[in-house]
């Protein structure tokens, strides 16, 4: 956990480009970004993946997707948007601290893989 790069984020260890933060919730930018709008939502709690969901850690889970409808609102994406997490190597998650990528701004691919 202490080698965290999101844990690091949230401590403020590591600058990041903060759009939005709650008692639980920390939203900043993605160093890469994908599309026009791309950023990241992560509980402030450790959790590895979406594999490590549980019944005692989940209400950020929904918190997080009520934070992702008000920036939605907020942004003004009335044309769209697209929630991503992935989980484990096979899907390419590359930190391994739960995190929702929120992509908007252009028209995305529709494909699932
Ligand atoms: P994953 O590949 O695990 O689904 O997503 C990790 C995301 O974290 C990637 O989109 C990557 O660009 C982003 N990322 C990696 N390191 C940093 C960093 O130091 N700062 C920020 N803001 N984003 C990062
Ligand atoms: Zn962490």
């Amino acid at each position: 956990m202490n080698d965290c790069l999101f844990c690091k984020i949230i401590n403020g260890e590591i600058p990041s480009k903060k759009i939005y933060e709650d008692e639980t919730v920390y939203v900043f930018e993605d160093i890469a970004p994908a599309a026009p709008i791309h950023y990241l939502l992560i509980p402030k709690e450790h959790i590895s993946g979406a594999s490590e969901i549980t019944a005692e850690n989940s209400a950020v889970i929904a918190h997080i997707f009520e934070v992702i409808a008000k920036l939605a609102k907020d942004l003004d994406l009335k044309d769209g948007f697209r929630v991503v997490t992935n989980c484990g190597p096979d899907a390419g998650q590359t930190v391994f601290h739960l995190h929702y990528h929120l992509i908007a701004g252009r028209k995305l691919d529709i494909k699932m893989a």
